[in-house]
């Protein structure tokens, strides 16, 4: 399924940490191959440190609509799909999630 995991986990994939309008991308762990609203809920929850996804291996989820996203698709600023916006300050942390 298309499930993004979290603390405090809202509708949208708004986390504890990361809960602004427009919060809502889950990040795919390469190695669980699951998507989290964010690195420090993904270290968490598992019992491993998150790792950064092949950006063609759709490492991003829009929590909207659910749609799943190359790194090309992710990295105009809103989803391909339903046109939501993406919080741009999460480029500081792509070097955490993409690869
Ligand atoms: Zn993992
Ligand atoms: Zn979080
Ligand atoms: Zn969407």
């Amino acid at each position: 399924m298309n499930e993004i995991y979290g603390i405090e986990i809202d509708t949208d994939g708004r986390c504890y940490h990361y809960h602004q309008q427009n919060d809502i991308v889950g990040l795919k762990c390469q190695r669980c191959n699951e998507y989290f609203a964010c690195y420090k809920c993904h270290d968490n929850l598992r019992d491993h440190s998150f790792v950064s996804c092949d950006k063609n291996d759709y490492p991003a989820i829009c929590g909207k609509c659910r749609k799943k996203m190359t790194f090309d698709d992710y990295k105009n600023g809103y989803c391909p799909s339903c046109h939501a916006g993406f919080n741009p300050n999460c480029h500081l942390h792509w070097d955490i999630y993409f690869k």
